[in-house]
């Protein structure tokens, strides 16, 4: 089946050649390429790689829509999105009392064109209530203050913290198991005090974080997966 890959030229002044990447988090493609290329030559240099851009895209995760019966991992245990349309409320999860074996639900009431704006909202909820509490946790524990907390929907990276001390998140975290929620609210409130990634400021991140080492090894290993999850 043919298929179109459309590919994003970036072009760059330090750039001595065309580079290919292919980006898990974005699903696109990237083409770096020096400044005063042309743009034949960097469709040549497409072409002569499209096996290598297929394999590459290929192999991406596929992503998972926010749809009942899908599978997503919800503060690090995978749960069922079920859709009850009757049932008051708006989006819960739910341990079935069957059995520890059997799998959490993540149930949806509401029309079924709804679920998957109630289910990102719900997770984006979450995710801002459990990060205010552990960055407002942090924040006492080492007498700092922080300002406003925000969630999005961030690619480069997980966290960030301002000069003023407005913290921001990737929404995301609500997938990761706690202890990774937890350290990157320990990293951010931390840069109230060290602006840098010195060692006083890792210091101070694993005495907020005992699990600062297991929970960047997470992420190294499975962050890149999160970004699979709730695509339109
Ligand atoms: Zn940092």
């Amino acid at each position: 089946m043919d298929e179109t890959i459309y590919v994003n030229l970036r072009r760059v002044s330090g750039a001595k050649r065309f580079t290919l990447r292919v980006r898990s988090a974005t699903r696109d493609v990237v083409l770096t390429m020096p400044q005063r290329a042309s743009l034949t030559s960097a469709r040549e240099f497409a072409e002569r790689h499209t096996d290598w851009i297929g394999a590459r895209v290929r192999r991406l995760p596929q992503p998972v829509k926010f749809e009942p019966g899908e599978m997503i991992p919800y503060r690090g245990a995978p749960h069922i999105i079920v859709h009850r349309p009757e049932a008051r409320g708006i989006v819960w999860t739910e341990t079935s009392a069957l059995g520890a074996d059997v799998t959490p639900m993540l149930c949806v009431a509401g029309g079924r064109e709804h679920i998957a704006r109630r289910v990102t909202d719900f997770l984006r909820r979450e995710a801002a209530k459990r990060l205010r509490q552990a960055a407002m946790k942090h924040a006492a524990a080492i007498h700092v203050s922080i300002g406003r907390i925000g969630v999005r929907d961030t690619t480069s990276r997980w966290g960030s913290c301002t000069a003023s001390g407005a913290l921001s998140f990737s929404w995301r975290l609500i997938l990761a198991p706690d202890f990774v929620l937890d350290y990157l609210a320990a990293h951010e409130v931390a840069h109230r005090i060290h602006l840098d990634h010195s060692d006083r400021f890792w210091a101070l991140t694993r005495s907020l974080a005992p699990h600062t080492d297991r929970a960047e090894a997470w992420l190294k290993a499975h962050g890149a997966g999160l970004h699979r999850y709730g695509a339109a």
